[in-house]
């Protein structure tokens, strides 16, 4: 079996963080039913953002807040049910893994640490630009050594799909976080998994 250099997005990936993201604008003015809810997730962050007709500067400075909404949330956000089994399985297996989220880092070292899974991660990479995941995976693949045909991230969104491609490494879509599976499926990314347990089959 080839060993492979496996990235994680974090929010909607591991961490099931949507509920609170939804409960956050909700505090912010931004009012949506759950039919508008389940509607955005057929389109991609950026397209979100042009139909909220919202500023890149105001959506900057609410993710700046958000991050800071979330600390005080995080104890609270669980991860998603069989994620944990998973990460350890892969790691057992002999998998490099590692993340590349628009969460801060210490957010995501806290539920980590939480849930007893911090250690089976090799780097833990922040990015804040939220259209830029192409730069930092090629970065940890160069950093990790990772041959392009070897090397998955594995992401619950479209961007997540686009940044991989980006990067020139395979992606994998998960279908239970922010991002409906036809949007995700319209994308082109190399699997798609329907639930966390797939995860090893897949990519083992
Ligand atoms: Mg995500």
């Amino acid at each position: 079996m080839d060993k492979k250099v496996i990235i994680f997005d974090f929010d909607g990936t591991i961490a099931d963080t949507f509920p609170v993201f939804v409960e956050f604008a909700r505090s912010e003015g931004f009012d949506f039913s759950p039919e508008e809810t389940e509607e955005l997730r057929n389109f991609s962050m950026r397209d979100v953002i042009a139909k909220l007709d919202i500023s890149m500067w105001k959506v900057l400075f609410l993710a700046s807040k958000f991050h800071g909404y979330f600390q005080k949330a995080s104890p609270r956000v669980p991860l998603f049910e069989g994620i944990v089994d998973v990460i350890r399985d892969l790691r057992e297996s002999g998998h490099t893994l590692a993340i590349v989220t628009s969460n801060s880092r210490s957010n995501v070292e806290n539920l980590l640490n939480r849930d007893g899974i911090y250690d089976c991660f090799e780097t833990i990479h922040s990015e804040r630009s939220l259209f830029g995941k192409a730069r930092p995976l090629r970065n940890i693949m160069r950093q990790l050594r990772a041959l392009p045909n070897d090397a998955w991230y594995v992401g619950d969104e479209v961007r997540d799909v686009e940044a991989a491609r980006g990067a020139g490494m395979r992606s994998l879509a998960v279908s239970w976080g922010f991002n409906s599976e036809s949007a995700l499926r319209a994308s082109h990314p190399d699997s798609l998994a329907f639930e966390p347990s797939e995860l090893s089959s897949l990519l083992n």
